[in-house]
């Protein structure tokens, strides 16, 4: 162990047997990160080639203000976002709040009243339920005569194709697939199987839409969802595509109408994608997708390096330490509520931002029990830089996700684990 390198961490609170602990493990995963970076260089390249393509220039980071016409920052990056992932079309705006509202707006915008809606892979994330009206709200699908129906998953995780078919109507008009988990315990999709589903759902009915909720997947694998099939992609610029500069926004890509439809929407019918300030913002979201290849990558070793430290401290994790990776989310469950607090302290220490201060659990509006959340963030509540959360009740679990960069993914993850063993509440074994 390099001995300047120790004192650092020492200096940041990590014990030489804490960090010993982290360093043998991480020896054991040089191979699993160098096929991580082989990931990031091929999206690196997907990037920068997009960027290339579509002349991107000093121009296209001025701002726009007013209605913002003729804003050649913001069409450019759309097209490049519509290049990269493969779609006819992309509206990428500072004027999607969310990965939520960038749901909705995708949804809303391509059903109408009399449409059904399907989720063949189960429950969706817990803020689409009230966009669907599965939880009655005020504007939600339901309210608009749109029907919605769910296939759960076989309990291996493996589709029901039997009752997909059976669920596929004259009405059905759009299909939902969640790319990611979640913070639920199903498996997360890899862009293959997302691809045998959508041919399966083709195969039945040619004409109906398929939007893939990409919140969390982007540049985890090579391939993206539009790739092998889907007609819309949808996701958050604080999460994985914006790098961790985007300070707002989100993306829908995929064909021409899905998109102009959604734009009609944002904006207003006939206005469409032709109004839309960018605000001096636009550049960030350039450079934030410049860097999202490594930055994804960084997060990605913090998940597995954390799934492969609890792991060996005898706790359950999902993904577990060895299995392929689809989505940067990692759970832990402690079965302790004091390990869980430990953990998110932890992490807390170990920010950049608000490294000072102690997370305590609270109640939630929307959850039936107190919740813990750790984050220093640069971005309020952006999820691709490291952050840790979990309902505090049994099995205190913890979903653990992002980092910026994979030494500061590292830390945290160190972190935690140094808080653990301070309390006595881990053997070092
Ligand atoms: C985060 C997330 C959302 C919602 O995005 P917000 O930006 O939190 O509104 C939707 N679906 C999935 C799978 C997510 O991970």
């Amino acid at each position: 162990m390099n001995h300047l390198l120790e004192e650092q961490y020492k200096q940041l609170g990590i014990a030489p047997e804490v960090l010993r602990f982290g360093t043998e493990i991480e020896k054991n995963l040089k191979e699993r990160f160098d096929k991580i970076d082989a990931i990031a260089e091929f999206n690196q390249m997907k990037v920068i080639a997009a960027m290339q393509k579509n002349k991107v220039s000093a121009e296209c980071f001025n701002s726009s203000s007013g209605y913002g016409y003729n804003d050649i920052g913001r069409d450019t990056l759309e097209q490049v976002y519509a290049d990269l992932f493969h779609g006819e079309d992309a509206l990428v705006r500072p004027q999607i709040t969310c990965g939520t509202h960038a749901l909705a707006l995708a949804l809303m915008s391509n059903l109408r009243p009399g449409d059904e809606l399907l989720s063949p892979v189960g429950k969706p994330y817990d803020t689409l339920e009230e966009v669907i009206g599965i939880r009655p709200s005020k504007g939600s699908l339901a309210e608009y005569g749109v029907t919605y129906s769910q296939v759960d998953l076989l309990p291996d995780g493996a589709f029901d194709y039997e009752n997909i078919r059976k669920a596929v109507n004259e009405h059905t008009r759009l299909v939902t697939i969640q790319r990611s988990k979640g913070y639920q315990t199903r498996p997360t999709f890899s862009v293959d199987r997302i691809g045998e589903l959508i041919a399966f759902i083709k195969g039945i009915k040619p004409d109906v839409i398929c939007m893939v909720d990409n919140c969390y997947g982007e540049f985890v694998e090579e391939k993206e969802p539009l790739e092998v099939g889907a007609d819309m992609i949808v996701g958050s610029l604080i999460k994985n595509p914006g790098g961790g500069l985007a300070p707002i926004g989100g993306y829908i890509v995929g064909k021409k109408e899905c998109v102009e439809n959604a734009a009609y929407r944002l904006t207003s019918p006939g206005l469409g994608k032709e109004v839309g300030a960018s605000l001096g913002i636009i550049q960030s979201f350039y450079q934030g997708l410049f860097l999202a290849p490594t930055v994804v990558s960084g997060a990605l070793k913090g998940a597995i390096f954390a799934a492969n430290i609890y792991e060996k401290l005898g706790y359950d994790v999902i993904p577990n330490g060895s299995e392929s990776r689809h989505d940067i989310i990692q759970a832990v469950t402690f079965r302790n509520k004091d390990a869980m607090i430990a953990f998110c302290e932890g992490i807390q220490a170990a920010a950049p931002v608000d490294s000072y201060v102690t997370p305590e659990p609270w109640a939630m509006p929307g959850y039936d029990s107190d919740v813990i959340m750790a984050a220093g963030a640069f971005v309020q509540g952006s999820s691709i830089e490291l952050s840790a959360d979990g309902p505090v009740k049994e099995p205190y679990a913890v979903y653990f996700q992002g980092g910026l960069t994979w030494y500061h993914a590292k830390l945290g993850i160190l972190s935690s684990l140094q808080k653990l063993y301070e309390r006595n509440l881990v053997k070092l074994v």
